[in-house]
């Protein structure tokens, strides 16, 4: 399994398309897609499932059976509301199967524009994406009190009194931690105001070669070459890119993303091989 490191956050798993993307951030107790499930992911307590496709979602079972056999509680899985009900059926025909009972499980279905609060201070925008199937990305964002600034020249006494005599004093404002995207062909970069501005953007790249535009415009995936066109609208510090298709050696992975993006992209910009 592969770690790359993105100043506090450390994101774990691995990727590659249409056989399993997995990754994990255990700083933010989170998992986004879960087509397969190592053991180390099964005490993380929320999973961001951005599409039934196979490879994204087959290590829900295990997930949701390892928690159960181990006594731990159920984690929160999020997954797109077309294709939930069906995925109900499909753990509980498979616990069914395995042990006679239904496991315990959470699913909660959402859909682009929703906002998931979790954990105490983090919020997950759900974005939406452009795929066969019905498909989201997920933008996390840590969220703060910050005082207000009328109050900002105030003592502390001042403040501790405001406080007492009922005054809302702070707003919430939220800081743009990580964000994933899932398959997709396009990018939907207006659909939340602080996406630009995101720490950590992990982007899908599945093809790479001039020749296979054709079969990413067909599949619904990104091709490298509209990444320079992309990367620009982002902030972000650290761009990881996945979901490079098996046709790929990562010698030549790494020679592609070296002659297509600037030095400036390259600098910050991890693969996930
Ligand atoms: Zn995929
Ligand atoms: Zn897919």
């Amino acid at each position: 399994m592969v770690s790359l490191r993105c100043g506090n956050l450390a994101i774990e798993g691995e990727s590659s398309s249409a056989v399993a993307t997995y990754l994990r951030v255990k700083e933010l107790d989170l998992i986004f897609d879960l087509g397969r499930c190592p053991m180390s992911f099964i005490g993380t307590g929320h999973v961001f499932i951005s599409h039934f496709h196979l490879d994204h979602y087959f290590g829900i079972p295990i997930y949701v059976s390892q928690r159960w056999l181990n006594g731990i509680p159920p984690g929160e899985i999020y997954v797109p509301k077309e294709g939930a009900n069906q995925l109900q059926d499909l753990i509980e025909r498979i616990s069914l199967l395995d042990c006679g009972k239904v496991w315990d499980y959470q699913l909660t279905p959402v859909q682009a524009g929703d906002a998931v609060s979790f954990r105490e201070n983090l919020v997950a925008h759900v974005l939406p994406l452009d795929h066969r199937v019905p498909s989201v990305g997920y933008l996390v964002c840590e969220t703060r009190d910050k005082l207000k600034p009328e109050f900002s020249g105030l003592s502390g006494h001042e403040i501790v009194r405001l406080k007492q005599d009922g005054v809302l004093i702070t707003n919430q404002v939220e800081l743009p931690l990580i964000a994933y995207l899932g398959d997709t062909r396009t990018v939907p970069i207006d659909s939340h105001p602080l996406l630009k501005q995101c720490q950590v953007l992990i982007c899908e790249c599945t093809f790479l070669l001039p020749e296979h535009q054709e079969r990413a415009a067909q599949t619904m995936h990104l091709h490298l070459d509209t990444l320079p066109e992309l990367l620009e609208m982002f902030e972000s510090e650290h761009i990881i890119l996945t979901h490079f298709s098996r046709r790929y050696s990562p010698e030549m992975i790494r020679k592609r993303i070296h002659d297509v993006l600037s030095p400036e992209d390259r600098s910050r910009v991890q693969l996930l091989i």
